[in-house]
């Protein structure tokens, strides 16, 4: 197999993203909140890290070479992350994304290049399920699947890259740590790292409320089952590289507070968001008033704004017809 060319490149700055005080939203806490500002990564999500640690292991076991195609199952952020790998690498990319995605990160990822395959919103253990199909398709076409629900590589590039950065941001004190999940990569592997250097630190698993997840974590059985519109967190089972153990508590946030949440990260701290940042945030905030903590904590803002664009709940930021007509001319 030739040896990938890794010229000097935009993956290059893939994370080392700014930890930034909620000053204005959490002004009135008992201790900091700070976020991660995973939004400013240069495909606009968390998932960046993964997508390039994926990849990197991938050619390194000889599993992937230039002219390759990669497939993953993908919320769509993983998928503009792997979309960067495949052009500054030379890779095809083949996406498969539940119907519920936005059509913002379907569009983006089919102008980045990749061929997007979109299936029904169908549980895990269904064939149609987005999951199953990747892996067909992996199996069937003989394609390298980053499989990020599975892949040890994904909690293992937080433990060595997230972690490590904000506890050195945080100058050594957190007092709690709080982020949803989708795959539990970044809770799993920044939890992991935290635990072990900060004995004393609570890991909070921010959860859309109608996720099952939120009652696996809590008594280790299904919780309620009800549609949400925050996307890329909540499973309806604990995902294969989710460490449930270094779970403290579980905040569940419905998506009205997310969104009202995302909305004030937007227009108060200039902190351009999606939903379920503002679901770490609202949880963040429950920890923070708390008194359970006596140290900053930290909330990740996983994804950036302009994927939402077009969804309702976001369309509702526009001002009415009323607004929109006195502001004209101006
Ligand atoms: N928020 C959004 C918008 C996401 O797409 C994801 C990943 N699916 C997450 C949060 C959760 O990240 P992780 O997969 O590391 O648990």
């Amino acid at each position: 197999m030739p040896r990938p060319l890794r010229s000097p490149s935009i993956l290059d700055h893939v994370g080392g993203t700014p930890l930034v005080p909620l000053s204005r939203i959490a002004g009135d806490c008992p201790v900091p909140v700070l976020a991660k500002c995973e939004h400013m990564n240069p495909g606009g999500s968390v998932k960046d890290r993964l997508a390039v640690a994926i990849v990197d292991d991938a050619e390194e076991r000889g599993l992937l070479a230039p002219g390759g195609t990669i497939v993953e199952a993908t919320a769509g952020n993983t998928g503009m992350g792997l979309a960067l790998v495949a052009a500054v690498r030379g890779y095809s990319l083949v996406c498969v994304l539940p119907e519920k995605m936005s059509a913002d990160k379907r569009d983006a990822l089919a102008m980045l290049g990749a061929r997007v395959v979109v299936v029904p919103n169908a549980p895990l253990d269904d064939p149609r399920n987005f999951q199953q199909e990747a892996r067909r398709l992996a199996r069937e076409r003989g394609w390298f699947l980053a499989d990020q629900f599975r892949n040890p590589v994904n909690p293992r590039v937080h433990a060595e890259t997230t972690g490590p950065e904000v506890l050195e941001q945080a100058e050594g004190r957190i007092g709690a740590f709080v982020a949803g999940v989708g795959t539990g990569g970044t809770l799993t592997g920044v939890g992991r790292f935290l635990k072990h250097r900060l004995p004393g630190v609570r890991v909070v698993l921010a959860e859309p409320a109608g996720s099952p997840l939120a009652g696996w974590v809590r008594d280790g059985a299904p919780g309620e089952d009800a549609p949400y519109q925050v996307e890329g967190i909540g499973s309806s089972q604990p995902p294969e590289v989710l460490d449930a153990s270094v779970i403290d508590a579980v905040e569940v946030v419905g998506d009205d507070e997310s969104f009202a949440m995302t909305r004030r990260l937007v227009l108060e701290e200039g902190l351009l968001v999606g939903g379920s940042s503002g679901t770490a945030v609202v949880a963040a905030l429950r920890v923070a008033r708390s008194g359970a903590v006596d140290a900053p904590v930290v909330a990740v803002l996983p994804d950036a704004w302009d994927r939402y664009r077009s969804k309702p709940w976001m369309r509702g930021w526009l001002p009415g017809d009323e607004d929109r007509g006195r502001g004209r001319g101006d």
